[in-house]
């Protein structure tokens, strides 16, 4: 089960709708492959065939862009030393992981303080 974050910043009323984890659909390889973009599919299909465990090191991560600085998740594999991130749905940036603790992470467009607003469950 994935867990869905709406985010809001204090300083600027920000808002972000971020869905992270895995849902039932993780179980199967191909799957997963549907998640990234058409020039990523290789990389990640053959990242994930020698992995036996679902999800295959799959998750939505909550990520930060380099370029365009938005806070997103994307599909990403991460598996021991082997990581791969799809790039910023919006401007195709390098995206960084962030750190899971919600505490650190501040507002890239005024540093204001970020916090949960409502956490769901998906799958
Ligand atoms: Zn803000
Ligand atoms: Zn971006």
């Amino acid at each position: 089960m994935g867990v869905n974050y709406i985010m809001r910043c204090h300083g600027c009323k920000a808002i972000w709708d971020l869905n992270l984890g895995y849902g039932l659909m993780a179980g199967e390889r191909k799957n997963i492959i549907k998640c990234f973009r058409a020039q990523s599919k290789a990389r990640v299909k053959s990242m994930i065939e020698e992995a036996t465990v679902p999800p295959y090191g799959f998750a939505y991560r909550m990520c930060r862009c380099d370029e365009c600085g938005e806070i997103l998740s994307v599909p990403s594999i991460v598996l021991g030393d082997k990581k791969f991130l799809e790039s910023c749905p919006s401007c195709h940036g390098q995206v960084v992981l962030l750190d899971e603790d919600i505490n650190k992470i501040s507002c890239p467009k005024c540093k204001g303080k970020v916090t949960i607003e409502t956490t769901s469950i998906w799958d």
